[in-house]
């Protein structure tokens, strides 16, 4: 499991989708370098390239004539890219891993369409590792839609090539599957792919999604969380775990004004006077046990850092949560950078609190807790 290991560690930052690099690859080409050097990352972040963008999702489509390529929509049109035109901006961009490409289906395709994909994939995926660079950490990506058996189908013939890859994409999530489907699929993938190597799971969201896949089995998440809370105008503030020093903090505080109890000083001074004080923005809810809404009014004079002890680029340097509503409501962008900034970190130090329980052998307690809070949540009992 060594090398599985390795990539456990990473803390991954996924390239803007290689398609929309199609038009960049002179520029690209003239830097030299690697695409992290390009793009100026610290040697921490794991640079992963992969057809499917998490914040812009489009799944790839064939079309008629053009059964070798992916048809996709770049900056600069339409395009039907093979598998080779593609392994050519991978090659530019030169990044720690790369997902191959692959015919992506959605949970709702037809079964026939579905077959079609994963067949089709596994043959792009050996035209992948045939134009890859030396060197190149591939992950090969595993389709099949909603159906167990195409997904171990696909598992199997991905798991063939296994001494050609760094890992497994888990490919066509988070597109419409029911809970009890994506459980399947993740049994039928994890149950043919060999242990030793990464698995990284695309298009999952919220942390008990998470959750549910590292108990499947999942090591690595691309994932648009964090980007969706953002452009919502929420910070997370859900607590990372039991032993998490804010736990409280964030349920108590998470619903506002009318709920947030405590009474006391600090507290007096933020969402109570805030909502009291007729501005019109009563009946925007301040968040629930999981999120602030920064753009409600309960947040106004709430001299608070979003949540405390966070070390993030927002929370570190003391920005209260009156100072983000203020630049939401006047549009700035550093509102979003900000907001950004914290959720990413705070869903990272999620994860790190997973892995930890993981090391200690209690991530069975530490998912139940987890579960137990959301239940709690869900019927409205503190
Ligand atoms: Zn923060």
């Amino acid at each position: 499991l060594r090398k599985r290991r390795r990539w456990c560690r990473c803390r991954l930052l996924t390239a803007p989708s290689p398609f929309r690099s199609l038009d960049q690859l002179p520029a690209l080409r003239a830097h030299g370098g690697p695409g992290r050097a390009f793009l100026g990352l610290p040697p921490a972040l794991a640079l992963v390239a992969s057809a499917r963008d998490p914040c812009a999702y489009a799944y790839s489509a064939t079309r008629r004539g053009a059964a070798d390529a992916a048809a996709v929509e770049t900056p600069a049109g339409a395009r039907h890219v093979t598998p080779e035109g593609y392994m050519e901006v991978i090659r530019a961009l030169a990044p720690d891993a790369y997902v191959a490409l692959s015919d992506e289906v959605p949970a709702s395709a037809r079964a026939d369409r579905v077959r079609r994909a994963v067949d089709r994939s596994a043959e792009w995926l050996d035209r992948c590792l045939a134009a890859a660079p030396a060197g190149a950490a591939a992950f090969a990506a595993v389709q099949g839609g909603a159906a167990p058996a195409e997904r171990a189908r696909a598992a199997r013939a991905a798991a063939a090539r296994a001494p050609a890859l760094a890992g497994f994409a888990l490919a066509g999530l988070g597109t419409g599957e029911s809970r009890a489907e994506r459980a399947a699929a993740l049994a039928a993938m994890l149950g043919e792919l060999p242990r030793g190597k990464a698995r990284l799971a695309q298009g999952l969201g919220a942390p008990d999604e998470l959750l549910d896949a590292v108990a499947a089995g999942v090591d690595l998440f691309d994932d648009a969380y964090a980007v969706d809370a953002t452009e919502g105008g929420y910070a997370l503030s859900f607590p990372l775990g039991p032993d998490d020093p804010a736990n409280g903090e964030a349920t108590s505080s998470g619903l506002g004004a009318t709920k947030s109890g405590g009474g006391g000083a600090e507290d007096g001074a933020n969402g109570t006077a805030a909502v009291a004080d007729g501005s019109g923005e009563e009946d925007v809810v301040a968040g629930d046990d999981s999120k602030l809404n920064l753009r409600a009014g309960a947040h106004r004079l709430d001299a608070r850092p979003l949540v405390a002890g966070c070390p993030c680029a927002a929370c570190a340097p003391g920005h209260s949560r009156a100072y983000l509503h203020h630049l939401l409501l006047a549009h700035e962008m550093t509102a979003e950078v900000l907001l950004e900034a914290h959720n990413a970190t705070h869903l990272a130090r999620f994860l790190a609190a997973a892995r930890a329980a993981v090391r200690a052998g209690r991530f069975g307690a530490f998912r139940a807790w987890h579960a137990a809070r959301r239940r709690r949540a869900m019927s409205g009992v503190r």
